[in-house]
């Protein structure tokens, strides 16, 4: 009998067994976390190996050796302020519509609230792709699409985090034409917590929900938070440290079990570009100012990204930096997160009880003091900003 991982520590859940499989014997189903892994059907199974040797293959994945190191804001700032950070995916997503090739990344579907991932060369869904939704992506048909594409000639811009990027890259195997984007990752949460922190608003607000930001910078970059839009005209505005589920996520208490142990999580990226929040930039020469509205650290580390970011100059402001700037304020280029002491009470008490339960005792905001608050607050931002301008940096 065929078994695909010894235990769930070990399956990112990146479908790319499912994807090479001949006989369509795997499916993808949901844990009581409401994580996906993959169950083979044993009736239909041949036992051609293929499945375990695309997974070995991904967790063998050559990181690549040496990087450059940038800041990076596109010149737009209504893009930036739509985007996660510096506006760098959606610079090279559409560099690449506009070369007649294809990009896939994660949306949010508004109906179902589930977070997938999708193929397309539509401006529309290009914006639907931007921002990162903090919920772990259901790559559906995607690898087998984008291979088909490569197959039949197109540029493909495949965008994810750094596992679903090592699983386009064998399903699809080295190709010009594949040009991997990977977002530095902290970690995906459950999609499961995330659906009941969703009907929680819902009762909460009486309303459906007509649109949600993850990333919303109504209150600035630092200090960006998510915004739900509801049907009957009212809107949720909370900040990273006054959501729940963002409080929950960063807590890391309902993150895939492999995420505490990820093999991403270093200075070496496999993507041909990698992009993240540059928090703690702090440049003095460049002309890049950091105006609250997002600035990505880009790390380029082949050719192939090479070529993609000089496509994209004349949009934005780029800035070289030495890596080793980025590294201070970026976990997912030192090590992954730990596992918390409280994650296991946190799934027993979300078994044994309900959603409000676990909120209510896990998930709840920090009190923060008049100063802290301050600091993180613009007025803040600005007092630092006037600080390093003071002491020449
Ligand atoms: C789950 C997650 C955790 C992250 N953790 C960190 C972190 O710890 N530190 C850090 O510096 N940056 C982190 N990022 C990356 C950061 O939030 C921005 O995505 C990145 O800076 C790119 O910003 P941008 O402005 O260029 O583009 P954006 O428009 O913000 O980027 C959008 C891209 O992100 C991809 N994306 C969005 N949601 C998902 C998802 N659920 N799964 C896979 N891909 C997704 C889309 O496909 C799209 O290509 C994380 C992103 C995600 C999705
Ligand atoms: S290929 Fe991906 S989804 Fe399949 S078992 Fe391996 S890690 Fe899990
Ligand atoms: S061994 Fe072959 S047929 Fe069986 S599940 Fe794996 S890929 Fe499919
Ligand atoms: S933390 Fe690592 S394992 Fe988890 S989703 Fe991100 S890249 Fe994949």
């Amino acid at each position: 009998m065929i078994k695909l991982y010894e235990n769930k520590e070990l399956c990112y859940g990146c479908t790319a067994c499912i994807s090479v499989c001949p006989q369509n014997a795997i499916k993808m189903i949901p844990d009581e976390e409401g994580f996906f892994y993959p169950y083979i059907a044993e009736k239909i199974c041949i036992s051609c190996g293929a499945c375990v040797g695309i997974c070995d293959k991904i967790k063998a994945t050559k990181k690549n050796g040496r990087s450059i190191a940038y800041a990076f804001q596109c010149n737009n700032t209504n893009i930036r302020r739509k985007s996660s950070s510096g506006g760098a995916f959606y610079l090279l997503a559409t560099s690449m519509i506009n070369k007649g090739g294809m990009v896939c990344g994660a949306v949010l579907d508004c109906q179902s609230f589930n977070v997938k991932h999708i193929i397309s060369n539509n401006p529309s869904d290009i914006e639907r792709m931007m921002g990162s939704k903090y919920v772990q992506s259901d790559m559906g048909n995607c690898l087998n699409e984008v291979k088909k594409y490569v197959l039949n000639g197109y540029q493909v811009l495949f965008s994810g985090t750094g596992c679903q990027v090592a699983a386009c890259r064998n399903v699809v195997g080295e190709n010009d034409l594949l040009l991997t984007c990977e977002v530095l990752c902290h970690g995906t949460p459950s999609p499961l917590i995330w659906k009941q922190y969703i009907n929680s608003v819902i009762e909460q607000y009486s309303s459906n929900i007509r649109d949600i930001s993850f990333r919303s910078k109504n209150k600035g970059w630092h200090n960006f938070g998510m915004e739900i839009q509801f049907e009957n005209g009212t809107k949720q505005q909370e900040t990273l440290d006054d959501n729940p589920f963002l409080c929950g996520f960063l807590r890391n208490l309902y993150l895939r079990p492999t995420c505490y142990d990820c093999k991403y999580a270093s200075q070496e990226r496999c993507s041909d570009i990698c992009i993240g929040d540059f928090w703690g930039y702090n440049e003095a020469f460049s002309d890049i100012i950091d105006d609250d509205t997002g600035i990505s650290a880009l790390i380029v580390s082949t050719e192939k990204g090479k070529l993609a970011l000089r496509d994209i100059l004349k949009k934005a402001k780029i800035y070289p930096v030495s890596i080793q700037n980025m590294i201070p304020n970026n976990g997912p280029l030192r090590k992954s997160v730990d596992w918390p002491d409280n994650r296991n009470n946190f799934w027993m008490d979300f078994g044994s009880n309900n959603f409000d339960f676990v909120k209510k005792k896990y998930m709840y905001p920090k009190k923060y003091s008049f100063l802290q608050r301050l600091r993180k607050s613009r007025v803040g931002q600005l007092l630092r900003r006037i600080r390093n301008i003071i002491r020449g940096r």
